[in-house]
C-alpha cells in the first residue's frame, strides 16, 4: 500500500502509543475548553477512550498547545465517559 493512502496514525496523548484515527478520541480545544471534536477546526489531540482515565492537564495542554485547568480535564473527562 502506498503510504500516502495509508490510515494515518495519531499518538495517543496519555500513553504515547500510536493508533490508528478511528481507535483515538479526538479533543480540540473549543469555546467552552476542550472538547471531544472528532472533525472539527483545530488543533486536535487524541486519546484512547481507555485512557481517558489516565488524561493529564500537564499532557493535554501540551498536546493543545494551550493552557488549561483541572477543572476542565475533569469536564473533558465526562464528556468523554458519557459517550461510552
Ligand atoms: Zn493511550
Amino acid at each position: 500500500m502506498d503510504a500516502s493512502t495509508a490510515a494515518p496514525e495519531r499518538t495517543c496523548v496519555c500513553c504515547g502509543q500510536k493508533g490508528t484515527k478511528e481507535s483515538l478520541i479526538r479533543v480540540t480545544l473549543g469555546p467552552r475548553g476542550p472538547e471531544v471534536s472528532p472533525a472539527g477546526p483545530g488543533r486536535g489531540a487524541y486519546l484512547h477512550q481507555a485512557c481517558t482515565g489516565e488524561l493529564s492537564v500537564r499532557g493535554l495542554a501540551r498536546a493543545l498547545r494551550s493552557g488549561l485547568d483541572p477543572g476542565e480535564i475533569a469536564r473533558l473527562r465526562t464528556d468523554i465517559e458519557g459517550k461510552r
